[in-house]
């Protein structure tokens, strides 16, 4: 069995030792694609957290305090190891997730990108002099590392939602105590081995797998940890925010989407086809900006429909680890089962079931990729999140119409259309409830810009000049007397 070069860590870092599972204890970690099992982690729980947050804030007292030099030098060594080692890394990422193996390489490439970014961002992290009232004081703000940080992350960008969350941590002088997902750990865990190899001091960056409560309670509780970011579901969200309470934490939370593609008669309707596949089917349907809904006006509609028809018929499914591959399988059975329940409930209330449908000849969490039109708002998909290969094709006629039936939504993290009307790209901006829209495209994440929702999409940026303030603090410095 391959363990990726030596990346594949089956243990947990806490304060610089890799702590194996006890014997009967370790959680099997299988491929999706062929249902293997690749290897065990530990099942670690509170009492393994708590020692990890304790050396997180013993090593928060030398490195919130290391120059900023070595901390911009660190982080370029680390985006250099990523980028070393991207092949394995994008192997074992499809090993353990199942996404295409060139959807891999991206996502280890974004993710060394984000840590090249931070190294970049934090030189310009600067305070401000402000006006006094009065000439016998001085004023300004200084900023500062926000202390341990505790991060849970998902399992369907394992590798770059973390990236996410350590490199600005790092940047700002931060220690961490992370938790990936548990279906698919190892591209977390190597972050661990990565930080240890380019030299961060023990305790810097802690990572625990196992029990989603027993990790996240003792994160939660402890006054010691002072920030929490988080990435995942609405509901897993809600319940750390109110956990967060108790300790006054600082949170940050990436949360579900419901994201709405509206193509309208003027659009161009070959680069609403090519947009629409990205922002459907990337990772299978598996990602919080990925289309939930398409509206598409009444002009356009039918030709839409033909050619996303025949664009999702042509696209090759199976292992993500062979090259050409463009769909591999979801995450797990309960995936599966859950997108059959959209199709079901569609179906029922008069959805056409236009391409694709069912459980895939391959078998395991193999899912055909799926198109239904006569999409309408009292269906499933209109409310709740797909996160599976199915496009739902809702009818209209008007702008007015469809940016109120677009906002009719918990949600609000990405929506995107197509129009050739510049005006009406701008209303849109205006009016989607969004917090990230994109016209003329189906892929907007960078480095550059941030990212992240409003409603209960979340809150914080990550990414962006703005993806650091979340690991500062801000603090008011005032000199009198002079
Ligand atoms: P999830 O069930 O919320 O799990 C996310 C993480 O939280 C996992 O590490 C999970 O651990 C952990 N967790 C679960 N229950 C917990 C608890 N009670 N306390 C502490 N941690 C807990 O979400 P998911 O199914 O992995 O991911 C899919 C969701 O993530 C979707 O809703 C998607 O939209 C969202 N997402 C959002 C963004 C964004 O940027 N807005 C990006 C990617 C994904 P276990 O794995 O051990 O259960």
């Amino acid at each position: 069995m391959s363990n990726f070069n030596g990346l594949m860590m089956e243990a947990n870092l806490i304060g610089g030792q890799w702590i194996k599972a006890d014997s009967g204890t370790a959680i099997e970690v299988t491929n999706p694609a062929t249902g293997d099992v690749l290897g065990t982690v530990p099942n670690a729980g509170g009492d393994e957290t708590e020692r990890a947050i304790a050396a997180a804030s013993e090593a928060f007292k030398t490195f919130g305090r290391t120059s900023l030099s070595e901390r911009v030098g660190l982080l370029h060594k680390l985006h250099d190891a990523l980028m070393d080692n991207q092949e394995d890394l994008a192997q074992m990422l499809t090993a353990e997730q199942g996404k295409p193996i060139f959807e891999a390489r991206g996502e280890i490439a974004i993710g060394a990108a984000y840590v090249k970014w931070f190294a970049e961002e934090i030189r310009r992290a600067k305070g401000e002099i402000i006006p006094a009232p009065g000439n016998d004081r001085r004023l300004m703000t200084t900023r500062h590392p926000v202390g341990v940080v505790g991060a849970i992350t998902p399992w369907n960008f394992p590798s770059s939602m973390l990236a996410r969350k350590l490199a600005p941590a790092l940047a700002a002088g931060c220690t961490v105590v992370a938790k990936p997902a548990t279906s698919t750990p190892y591209s977390g865990l190597v972050w661990g081995k990565l930080c240890q190899d380019v030299g961060y001091p023990d305790g810097v960056v802690n990572i625990l797998t196992g029990s989603a409560r027993g990790i996240g309670g003792a994160i939660m509780e402890s006054p010691d940890v002072r920030k929490v970011t988080f990435t995942g579901s609405t509901e897993v969200g809600k319940t750390l925010i109110r956990q967060s309470a108790d300790t006054v934490k600082k949170v940050s939370m990436e949360l579900g989407g419901n994201a709405p593609f509206i193509v309208f008669d003027d659009a161009d309707v070959d680069a609403a086809i090519e947009g629409a596949m990205i922002a459907k089917f990337r990772n299978m349907g598996q990602t919080c900006v990925c289309t939930n809904r398409f509206y598409v006006q009444a002009g356009i509609h039918d030709t839409f429909v033909a050619k996303l028809k025949e664009a999702v018929a042509a696209l090759k499914l199976g292992n993500g680890a062979e090259d050409g591959v463009q769909q591999g399988p979801l995450i797990d059975d309960g995936a599966v089962a859950k997108v059959e329940e959209f199709i079901a409930d569609a179906a029922a209330k008069g959805g056409d079931v236009v391409q694709g449908g069912k459980r895939h000849a391959n078998g395991g969490s193999f899912f055909e990729p799926t198109v239904i039109t006569g999409a309408t708002q009292d269906m499933m998909f209109a409310k709740e999140e797909i996160f599976g290969p199915l496009a739902a094709v809702f009818k209209f006629e008007a702008e007015e119409d469809v940016i109120e039936m677009a906002n009719d939504t918990e949600f609000g993290l990405a929506a995107y259309a197509y129009t050739r009307d510049i005006a009406r790209a701008f209303r849109l901006n205006e009016g989607l409830d969004y917090g990230m829209v994109g016209i003329n495209t189906g892929l907007i994440t960078t480095v550059e810009a941030p990212f992240g929702g409003v409603k209960e999409s979340g809150m914080g940026k990550e990414g962006g000049s703005q993806g650091l303030d979340d690991y500062m603090e801000t603090k008011y410095f005032c000199v009198a007397g002079l």
